[in-house]
């Protein structure tokens, strides 16, 4: 949501003479609004004071509002100041003299109207102009540097009605504008790894805006992005996801996607491949997480839950020489599961999981975590080996989301 902070400008506020009900009003109008308003001030007609009360306020706001100091009186000390902090000229807007004229000739209609009403006309380049419609002084409002700067006359009735009828509608636009977010997905990256990479680039982004989020040995990068529409906003996003997929490179196996079997699904759909899974340690939770997709049988040809060291050899094949020499849980092994596998059930790709999920160690004292994934491809076999410290459960979620990890390359 947005900060609002609030400038009051006027020597007869700081001499006690009144009270600034002009702040009391807007806050109650902000918050009403869901707009949080975080600082109220006050300064005299003062320029350098003026000037060091908003540098301050656009370090910390995301909506100023300026009131009083626009009269003909003032020598538009606060059009000027802020003009100047946000580097915009005063230009004279031709439709705010005529209603300065029109509301002159009303209130007086034997008076010539002097310079410094024309004065008031005179506001800054490319601003929204606040039409006042009970009184002179017209309102201010624009946008500089990711701030909105908005700029009421000071007497209450003008200062009210303007919020009401103008500030509010203003600012309405600005909450209709859409909030659109695409999120990266990430595999073989620690949350903290992540997040440390790409702090500067995070504290740097306020439209779009980069979040973190880690679940279950996956990263997620969010980016958010706010404009007036859809397609504007992802032209913001754009070029943000291409830098970051530039930088983490093939870490990010997809965007907007729920998990990583759906990219393997995806990418087996695309290509006419089948795929099948020779599971130990996992005990069929590969197979089962690519089976809770819908439309997993347009790839997936079936499982072996190949659990004891014998089955690893009657169903898949693995030569009893290889388990007694290497062990169960070893690379050798791995590599000849997924490639029985690929044999027995017929399919393109195949996954296999041996390895250690605890508590406790294997018979050969292979530490908990150590597993073997294997994957084979008509191009060949590929191994990997990880080490996970964490719970039985994690380790064969997360040995599985690496076998899918490889099956997706
Ligand atoms: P004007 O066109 O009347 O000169 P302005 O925008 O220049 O309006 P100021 O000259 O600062 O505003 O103030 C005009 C009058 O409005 C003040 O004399 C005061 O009575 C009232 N006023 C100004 N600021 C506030 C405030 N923050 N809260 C309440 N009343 C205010
Ligand atoms: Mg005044």
């Amino acid at each position: 949501s947005y900060t609002a902070e609030l400038i009051a400008v006027g020597t007869e506020l700081l001499l006690g003479n009144i009270s600034n009900t002009d702040a009391q009003m807007l806050s109650q109008g902000l918050s009403a609004l869901g707009i949080n308003v975080y600082y109220h001030t006050v300064v005299g007609d003062n320029p350098d004071r003026l000037r060091a009360a908003v540098e301050l306020a656009r370090t910390r706001a995301d909506i100023l509002i300026t009131t009083g100091g626009l009269g003909p009186t003032c020598d538009d000390l606060t059009k000027t100041v802020l003009a100047e902090c946000f580097g915009k000229k005063l230009v004279f807007h031709a439709p705010s003299a005529r209603r300065i004229e029109d509301y002159f000739r009303r209130l007086h209609p034997n008076r010539p109207m002097t310079d410094n009403n024309y004065q008031q006309a005179m506001l800054p380049e490319g601003c929204t102009v606040l039409d006042n419609d009970w009184g002179t002084a017209p309102g201010v409002a624009f946008e500089a540097e990711g701030i909105r700067v908005i700029m009421l006359p000071g007497p209450p009735r003008e200062c009210k009605a303007m919020f009401t009828h103008r500030v509010i509608p203003y600012l309405k636009e600005l909450a209709d504008g859409v909030i659109v977010s695409r999120t990266l997905k990430l595999f073989g990256i620690g949350e903290s790894s992540m997040e440390a990479q790409l702090r500067e680039k995070m504290n740097a982004m306020t439209n779009p805006t980069l979040a973190p989020y880690a679940k279950e040995g996956e990263c997620e990068l969010r980016i958010t992005a706010k404009a007036p529409d859809e397609g504007a906003a992802h032209a913001l996003i754009d070029p943000v996801e291409a830098d970051l997929k530039a930088h983490f490179g093939p870490l990010v196996y997809g965007v907007d996607i729920p998990n990583l079997e759906r990219a393997v699904l995806d990418g087996l759909k695309a290509k006419g491949l089948t795929l099948g899974t020779a599971e130990s340690c996992t005990g069929g939770l590969a197979a089962k997480r690519f089976t809770d997709l819908p439309g997993a049988s347009a790839a997936f040809r079936g499982g072996i839950v190949s659990y004891a060291t014998q089955v690893k050899h009657t169903v898949l094949g693995v030569p009893e020489a290889l388990l007694d020499q290497y062990g169960a849980v070893s690379q050798p092994v791995a590599r000849a599961m997924a490639e029985g596998a690929r044999r027995v059930l017929g399919c393109d790709l195949a996954l296999s999981f041996t390895g250690v999920a605890g508590p406790d160690p294997d018979e050969r004292n292979n530490p908990v975590g150590l597993v073997f994934i294997a994957l084979a491809a008509p191009e060949g076999t590929w191994v990997r080996q990880v080490n996970l410290s964490m719970g039985r459960e994690r380790i064969r979620h997360i040995a599985a989301s690496h076998g899918f990890d490889l099956a997706r390359r």
